[in-house]
């Protein structure tokens, strides 16, 4: 039988691929390229084992390209590592679709995008549920499953939902010493390394930092300015990587948090000002295992915490969890999807009806794939970006991608999450029409 996650996901699937026939009839978008931009390039899976205890356990790893508007040889696909039980095919499929637009909405000039393909991949797997040990080895039977499927010029990898720095040194350390004296690049092949590892100083708090680029773009935007006011404040959804990072960095910002939940349990303060104690909080996170153990708040249920009033809500989780319910109750004036597909279908209806700007995903967590560009960079080319380099060219990629989504809604009509489609797609379908075998791409 299907897992319910994975019918979930098939059906996202259809959903993006409706909106691309949408942003196709829009733009009159090449029949054929229409087609190719709704299908995967490859699926490479695998069946990995570990031992534990006296019996073995089995995993899927999953590895899906789907298209590379660059392909000269030199620019490979990339995009996320996600080790989580409900990693599928189908949702990994719709990912490296997003990757595909994201890399090519972001970028200061129209030429000057994230010259990378789209990808994703994952292992159906709880990491909590592993020892360090092992997740040491799952990562390096990772790395031999997906042989030549995998190279610094061919699919790069970067941290995702459940991995981390430490995951990613690993991935790179084993896939060097198997590739030992074959002169590649081995730096290259994943970013959100260690800087003490290859790793760019700035990858860890890039996608949060992103967000934030993207959301004062919107705050100082005449279109946009009325839905944050003076003093916004915010709820999180998820404290990890991205949602723990956009708390550390809402004082700098002037956002004023007020709730943050995780997979166990929420916190809440009416009054706001969590970010002032984002490493107490996040600490209690690593030390007690959720922020619902945090004292100096209250602990509503998440369906209480995402009904109450604010400016923002940020979800930085996992898929779906906005759905037409929690849009009906919601009281927030603005949504920045830090998460990917976090927000369901039929709930786009319900916000629009409640005058809810949505900051779309392919746009607004794209600060993780665009520096994940500059690590790639600088393992490829052996140059070092300095920390301003990298927050300043990271912001004006962020800016351009923005600034391109809000010009394709004015100009179609349609709202940010079209815009930034049409803006990606836009791009995408200039370069396929001007390549004699564009199907291979
Ligand atoms: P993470 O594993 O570091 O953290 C995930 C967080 O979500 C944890 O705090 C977990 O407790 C929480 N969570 C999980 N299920 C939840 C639930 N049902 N309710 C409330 N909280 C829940 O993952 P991450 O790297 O922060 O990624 C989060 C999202 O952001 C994912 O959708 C990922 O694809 C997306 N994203 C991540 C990056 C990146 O650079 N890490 C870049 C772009 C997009």
């Amino acid at each position: 039988m299907i897992p319910d996650h994975e019918m979930h996901a098939e059906a996202m699937l259809q959903q993006i691929r409706g909106h691309i026939d949408n942003v196709c009839d829009i733009l009159g978008t090449d029949a054929r390229v229409r087609e190719r931009l709704k299908v995967s390039k490859r699926v490479t899976r695998a069946l990995v084992s570990l031992p534990r205890g006296p019996k073995e356990e089995h995993y899927y790893v999953i590895r899906v390209r789907h298209l590379n508007p660059w392909a000269t040889a030199q620019q490979p696909y990339g995009g996320g590592l996600r080790y989580h039980p409900e990693v599928s095919t189908p949702l990994m499929e719709v990912d490296a679709m997003k990757m595909t637009f994201k890399h090519a909405l972001v970028g200061p000039e129209d030429h000057q995008r994230v010259p990378f393909g789209g990808a994703k991949g994952g292992v159906a797997v709880d990491p909590y549920g592993l020892k360090p040990q092992e997740l040491v080895l799952l990562t390096q039977k990772v790395v031999q499953a997906l042989g030549s499927a995998i190279g610094p010029r061919v699919d790069r990898v970067a941290p995702d939902m459940g991995t981390n720095e430490r995951i990613m040194d690993e991935f790179m350390t084993y896939y060097a010493t198997l590739n030992e004296e074959k002169h590649i690049p081995c730096g290259a092949i994943a970013s959100g390394k260690s800087p003490d590892n290859s790793g760019i100083r700035g990858r860890l708090w890039a996608t949060a930092a992103g967000m934030y680029d993207v959301l004062n773009f919107f705050r100082g935007n005449e279109s946009t300015r009325n839905y944050f006011g003076d003093k916004p404040t915010a709820i999180i959804i998820g404290a990890g990587n991205v949602g723990g990072w956009f708390l550390r960095l809402a004082r700098k910002n002037g956002i004023s948090v007020i709730g943050i939940t995780d997979v166990k349990g929420t916190l809440y303060r009416a009054s706001g000002g969590l970010e002032n104690e984002a490493e107490a909080i996040l600490d209690c996170t690593q030390s007690k295992g959720s922020v619902q153990e945090y004292r100096g708040g209250e602990h509503p249920s998440v369906e209480e915490l995402l009904s109450m009033p604010c400016t923002l809500l940020v979800p930085a989780a996992k898929e779906g969890m906005i759905t037409p319910a929690v849009a009906s109750r919601l009281h927030a004036r603005a949504i920045l999807e830090g998460a990917n597909n976090p927000t369901t279908e039929d709930a786009m209806p319900v916000l629009r009806d409640h005058d809810v700007l949505l900051i779309p995903d392919i746009l607004a967590n794209a600060g993780g794939a665009t520096v994940s560009y500059f690590e790639w960079r600088q393992g490829i080319e052996g140059v070092y970006f300095t920390d301003e380099e990298i927050e300043n060219s990271r912001a004006a990629y962020m800016i351009g991608g923005a600034r391109r989504t809000v010009e394709a809604a004015q100009k179609y009509g349609t709202d940010l999450r079209m815009g930034a489609m049409i803006a990606s797609i836009d791009f995408i379908a200039r370069r396929l029409t001007r390549k004699r075998h564009w199907d291979l791409y």
